[in-house]
């Protein structure tokens, strides 16, 4: 069954077509990789799925109920998470409390927190933060300031903030940019995991070693066109995608 079901979006820019009637059916439980070249169009459609662009025409339907037009403030209480290409974190915090907020935020629908707030109800969260940072090999930092972390350890907290308002979807965009290969490969292992547990994932990426190691299904955007759609032995064997890429020196 479709979680997330994308239909004739549309999208310029000026005079420059980002998005050309992209139709798009993900999976409930499912890895499902956007990759194509850059400037294709990925991080575009990515953030109209979150509230930050308005398509200009075409629907997105997560769950049933439509995105469009959503506050992206309010986008955490429908069950969807999203991690951008640059790390969006508080360097100032330190990495507990950088993922106690979103977890609050979930709670509660804000980002303030409550002093008049039940002790137990923030032990709770507290107990969940720390349960988190474990969860991506960070405890041991917990009390370090963000903005210290290597680029792998700010992206892994990232995921910790996403992963703490136990999303139903998750979208990553270019999870392992930047990353030296024994981080990139940590954090495939970590999205493996979350993958066992049911969370639905939409993940663009450029690193294919990524992209075959995680994805069950495989769409290709290029120049704002899906170009091809399906599953990883065939993508990769698709001439249409060896040519986006040019002539396969990506794949
Ligand atoms: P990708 O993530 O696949 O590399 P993007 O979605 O970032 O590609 O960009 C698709 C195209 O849209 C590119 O040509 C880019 O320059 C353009 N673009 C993206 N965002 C904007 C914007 N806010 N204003 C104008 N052009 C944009
Ligand atoms: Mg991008």
């Amino acid at each position: 069954m479709s979680i997330l079901s994308v239909q004739n979006v549309n999208k310029s820019f000026g005079g420059l077509k980002a998005l050309n009637d992209v139709n798009l059916e993900i999976e409930a439980g499912t890895v499902h990789a956007i990759i194509g070249p850059n400037g294709a169009g990925k991080s575009t459609l990515l953030n109209c799925f979150v509230g930050r662009l308005d398509p200009d025409t075409g629907t997105v339907t997560f769950d049933g109920k439509s995105l469009l037009g959503i506050d992206p403030h309010e986008i955490n209480q429908t069950g969807v998470s999203r991690v951008f290409q640059t790390p969006e974190i508080f360097g100032d915090l330190t990495l507990l409390e950088n993922v106690m907020i979103p977890a609050f935020a979930k709670r509660d629908g804000s980002f303030t927190m409550n002093a008049w707030g039940s002790v137990s109800g923030q032990q709770d969260i507290y107990t969940k933060a720390i349960d988190m940072l474990a969860d991506v090999s960070l405890d041991s930092k917990a009390n370090d300031m963000a903005g210290q972390l290597s680029r792998g350890d700010k992206r892994r907290l990232e995921l910790a903030m996403c992963l703490v308002q136990e999303p139903k979807l998750l979208l990553l965009d270019e999870p392992t940019a930047g990353m030296a290969r024994a981080d990139t490969n940590n954090t495939i292992d970590l999205m493996k995991r979350i993958a066992e547990r049911g969370v639905t994932m939409v993940v663009i990426e450029h690193d294919m070693h990524v992209v075959f190691s995680l994805a069950d299904r495989i769409s290709v955007l290029a120049q704002g066109t899906v170009i091809a759609e399906g599953l990883p032995q065939d993508i990769k064997g698709d001439p249409r995608v060896q040519e986006a890429y040019l002539g396969g020196a990506h794949l």
